[in-house]
């Protein structure tokens, strides 16, 4: 077995030990800072989608792998919005409204799911958690929204924080009247945690690449 498909099925293993079913979970392979050929491995192990965090990365990729479900997962700058407009399947980082309101002006339909910054550290993106219901209501008013995301905190336990996440998901969803299904939570050094707090999406790099 290709030794990416062995990281592979031994992710799949840890996620069956956290009593969750790893079919009822999409594994999207972080590709951030590895080759095309690198994302054609993962695309031929089965994983479920492809992302990247910056745009400048991404385009490139996306234009070797045009048929693999590309996902963006990093801060995305209004100036680029013209760029990733429909290119991506779903964009996760979306962290405002005024994002929206350009997104939607580009009529592609664009999917999104709203980042929370549910660990509430300055230097990570997404609205802030009491924001989060009327941001929700605000974007999928523009937008196909899809759900939440949200990175955990650095360092310590981020039961509590993938808890609040997976709160403010009931939430947008009440307040919306839409089904919100998307909960994207968990990355190599916390996908355990994001498992038990009901995790529906893992973003994972190291742990399948390295
Ligand atoms: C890089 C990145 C990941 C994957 O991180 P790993 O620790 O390598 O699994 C997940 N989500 C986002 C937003 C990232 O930038």
């Amino acid at each position: 077995m290709p030794r990416f498909a062995e990281r592979l099925a031994a992710v799949r293993e840890r996620i069956l030990l956290t009593g969750r079913d790893p079919a009822e979970l999409e594994i999207v392979a972080v590709t951030k800072g590895r080759s095309a050929a690198d994302a054609a491995e993962a695309v031929a192990a089965g994983v479920a989608a492809l992302a990247e965090n910056r745009v400048q990365e991404a385009l490139p990729k996306l234009a070797a792998l045009p048929k693999a479900e590309w996902h963006l997962v990093g801060h995305l700058q209004s100036n680029k919005v013209a760029q990733v407009a429909g290119r991506f399947r779903l964009i996760q980082s979306l962290d405002s409204v005024r994002l929206a309101e350009l997104l939607a002006g580009r009529d592609a339909g664009q999917r999104v799911l709203l980042q929370v910054n549910v660990s509430r550290e300055a230097r990570k993106s997404g609205v802030r958690p009491e924001e989060a219901v009327a941001a929700a209501r605000a974007i999928s008013a523009l937008l196909p929204l899809e759900g939440l995301m949200a990175l955990g905190p650095a360092g310590t336990d981020p039961g509590p924080a993938f808890a609040e996440l997976a709160r403010l998901r009931l939430d947008c969803q009440d307040a919306t009247g839409r089904a919100l299904p998307v909960l994207s939570l968990g990355m190599s050094g916390d996908f355990e945690e994001a498992c038990r707090a009901g995790s529906t999406m893992l973003r994972l790099g190291r742990v399948l690449f390295e």
